[in-house]
């Protein structure tokens, strides 16, 4: 009975110690410290300089990134910038892009007569289908899901940021491209996060497609890379220090 009784005091002291014994072990904080993978290094750059990472398709000095209807890219470049040719149109990147971080900044121009629609009218369009809205919007009233920022015609920015005509402006987005099966149903639709002069204005959008001018946006399968575009659109829109940088699947 003794014996018994000793060998069960034994075995609760061992278990009460195993039990001690784990509880440390998991308020150990370098159980939670993950050492591999170490991330590149990079260096960010500043106000001028894209990050060290980056591709950079606009350094001040020349269009050879980009191309044009035509073959080579007729926008002018000037002091730094290049500003739309009306009647040139649209530019596209010489490169195929499909998940991107993009900076890119932007101008009005000061001499604005249009309304609307009709007013520093550009575009970024990431796979050439998706559109984030260029326009002059400090004052001017236009409908809200094709204002400055807007994912055109699918989402409106949560707050209008847009500086006056003749201001530089920029665009930080996070574009997750659309993903398609063999057959080509979508998988997953395409996303976008999107900051304007530094502000959120889309947090991880879903698009419902790609952008469409008139009528309700549908999918269709298309390849996993494709050029980024700038639209023309008949108005001076300028853009500067314009780069890209590709991200892991
Ligand atoms: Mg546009």
């Amino acid at each position: 009975m003794h014996t018994t009784r000793s060998a069960v005091c034994f075995f609760l002291l061992l278990a009460l110690s195993v039990a001690v014994v784990a509880a440390q072990a998991q308020r150990d904080p370098a159980l939670t410290e993950v050492w591999d993978p170490v991330p590149p290094k990079v260096d960010p750059g500043d106000a001028s300089r894209a990050p060290s990472d980056a591709i950079v398709l606009f350094d001040g000095t020349d269009l050879s990134a980009w191309s044009g209807r035509d073959g080579a890219a007729e926008w002018k470049v000037e002091d730094g910038a290049f500003t739309i040719v009306p009647g040139a149109g649209g530019l596209a990147t010489r490169t195929a892009f499909g998940d991107v971080q993009l900076h890119l900044e932007w101008r009005s121009p000061t001499l604005l007569t249009g309304e609307g629609q009709d007013r520093g009218n550009s575009g970024v369009f990431f796979m050439s289908l998706y559109e984030v809205q260029v326009l002059d919007s400090y004052a001017s009233v236009t409908y809200s899901n094709g204002q400055a920022g807007s994912i055109y015609k699918q989402h409106i920015p949560a707050v209008n940021v847009t500086r006056a005509p003749g201001e530089w402006q920029s665009y930080d987005i996070v574009f997750i491209a659309p993903r398609f099966a063999p057959d080509g149903q979508l998988r997953q639709p395409a996303t976008m996060t999107v900051l304007h002069n530094g502000v959120l204005i889309h947090n991880h959008v879903t698009l419902r497609g790609p952008t469409v001018f008139i009528g309700e946006p549908e999918y269709q399968a298309h390849a996993s890379k494709l050029p980024l575009t700038l639209q023309e659109h008949g108005n001076l829109v300028s853009f500067r220090n314009v780069w890209i940088r590709e991200l892991q699947d």
